[in-house]
This record gives structure tokens, sequence and C-alpha cells, in this order.
């Protein structure tokens, strides 16, 4: 089970996702929020690592797992963790699933769900 949003322990699975602008972007968001809601793990700024806030930095070096998701083959957020120097236990890129950045008619809850499936699949490979 997650934890509440002001809580910190190395249990802790965080999930950031890069939220990118585009469709993909968009999706990488909408399914932190959906794994969030069913008890994945807590979301958690990306930014923040970006801007080594400190007490950020922290929750997220002592988290047991951290999820990241991004839109696009560009991997913003992998890569803004990498220098942070975070481990990674689960990353997804959602163009992997043929959802491009930006469709003709985006679907962002079917996108997100197949997302979310994913994520939850690779998570319990890793436990
Ligand atoms: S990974 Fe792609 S979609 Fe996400 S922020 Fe970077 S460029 Fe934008």
């Amino acid at each position: 089970m997650a934890n509440g949003c002001c809580t910190s322990d190395s249990n802790e699975t965080l999930i950031f996702a890069c939220a990118g602008a585009a469709h993909s972007g968009q999706v990488s968001s909408r399914a932190g929020i959906g794994l969030a809601k069913e008890g994945a793990g807590n979301l958690f700024c990306i930014a923040a690592m970006g801007a080594e806030i400190p007490d950020k930095m922290n929750r997220a070096h002592i988290a047991g797992k951290r999820v990241v998701i991004d839109g696009c083959e560009d991997h913003c957020a992998r890569k803004i963790m990498e220098k942070a120097s975070l481990p990674v236990e689960v990353h997804v890129d959602v163009t992997r699933f043929g959802i491009e950045k930006k469709p003709e008619k985006p679907q962002l809850i079917n996108d997100a769900r197949c997302v979310v499936d994913e994520v939850w699949t690779l998570l319990t490979a890793a436990s």
C-alpha cells in the first residue's frame, strides 16, 4: 500500500512522469496519476529532481523503488534521474506501445491505461 503524501521511508515507491507537452508526455502524466490512484506508489516531482530541492532529493534517494515514465525516446525524466545519481528500478518509454507524440486522434485514457498495465507488470517482476 502506498504511503501518504508527507511520509517517506525505504519501502516507498515513487513514480516520476516526464509530463511533457506532447500527447505522449501527457500520457506519461496521466499514467503516473493512475498508478498512484491504484496504489502502486506516490507520484513525485521530476522537476524537483532537476532543481535539486534537498528534502525531495533525500526522499527520492531513500525510496525503495523509483518508477520513471517518459513520453518519448528523449527520455528526459530518466536522464534527470541519472544526473541526480538516482537509480531507476522501472523505466517505461510510452512510445514503445505505439503511442505517438502528436496523434491525429489522441486517446489519452486508453493510452494511459496501457502504460499503467505495463508498469504494474514490471513492478511485479521487480519485487
Ligand atoms: S521525454 Fe519526450 S515527451 Fe517527455 S519531456 Fe522529454 S521530450 Fe517531452
